[in-house]
């Protein structure tokens, strides 16, 4: 194994996948799965309120994606680094990706990092990370299926003091092919009585869109971006349900946009 700068033996590796071996469709992606911190940046500087907190990672946002894939058979691509010490989901020159405050937290150890402290976390984290699920999006389509993208992620009930109402959010930038799909049905089925909104409580002006556009826009697959209140998800019973619900909303959407095969017609 190669000589890391940041991580030891036991913190590696920065990337996870679950459920490798499954062989449908879907991809998910789980960019802010972990709160970790490497030990050789002794916490960033955080307050402990901040270490645990949601400006650290997406609490409950994995455990939705295992329900998800288990129901989809699904492989899942997971980060086992927090997002304040590289952010996956933003290119990794963007100010943000290795963010000096986040929300109302600062983070000490971010503040006047080097170029060379830049590049070492974008080659030991963000690069891992993208590599990954590169691989697992070709290993689909060499299965002659075309993957689709789905990434989760969950948000904070209140975010500056204010309440968000919003309790699930389809987000999408250029092609909402997938997302029109889904919420042609929402007020039905699985997710009925929900509040399931499009692009909310972020959208495309938000620099949120980073693994949509570099893995689902650039290949032309079908992607949505799922963002799930966390206050919905902080049970087990809950994860599991909101994971189920989810993945039965996505597989009718999917076969709702199947395009019929060649041989149905003559039947
Ligand atoms: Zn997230």
């Amino acid at each position: 194994m190669n000589e890391s700068q940041l991580f030891t033996a036991d913190e590696l590796p920065v990337v996870e996948t679950r459920n490798a071996q499954a062989d449908g469709q879907v991809v998910l992606a789980c960019e802010h799965a972990s709160a970790a911190i490497p030990a050789s940046l002794e916490g960033l500087g955080l307050a402990p309120e901040a270490r645990l907190s949601h400006v650290a990672w997406d609490p409950g946002a994995l455990e939705v994606a295992e329900h998800m894939a288990a129901a989809l058979n699904a492989p899942l691509v997971a980060s086992r680094v927090s997002r304040l010490v590289l952010d996956c989901n933003r290119p990794p020159e963007a100010p943000d990706a290795i963010p000096e405050v986040s929300e109302v937290h600062e983070v000490p150890g971010n503040r006047g990092i080097t170029q060379t402290a830049r590049a070492i976390r974008a080659a030991e984290i963000y690069e891992p990370f993208h590599a990954r699920l590169g691989q697992v999006l070709d290993s689909v389509l060499v299965s002659a299926r075309e993957p689709v993208l789905v990434t989760v992620h969950s948000f904070t009930p209140v975010y500056r003091g204010k309440p968000r109402e919003v309790e699930i959010g389809f987000l999408h930038d250029a092609d909402s092919r997938l997302v029109d799909a889904l919420l042609a049905h929402a007020g039905q089925g699985p997710l009925a009585g929900r509040d399931v909104r499009r692009n909310a409580p972020y959208g495309p002006g938000d620099g949120v869109m980073h693994t949509l556009r570099r893995h689902g826009e650039a290949r032309g697959l079908l992607h949505v971006m799922i963002e799930i209140r966390n206050d919905l998800i902080g049970t087990e019973a809950t994860q599991a349900d909101i994971g189920r619900r989810l993945a039965t909303a996505l597989q009718s959407a999917l076969d709702g946009l199947a395009p019929a095969s060649p041989s149905a017609g003559h039947r």
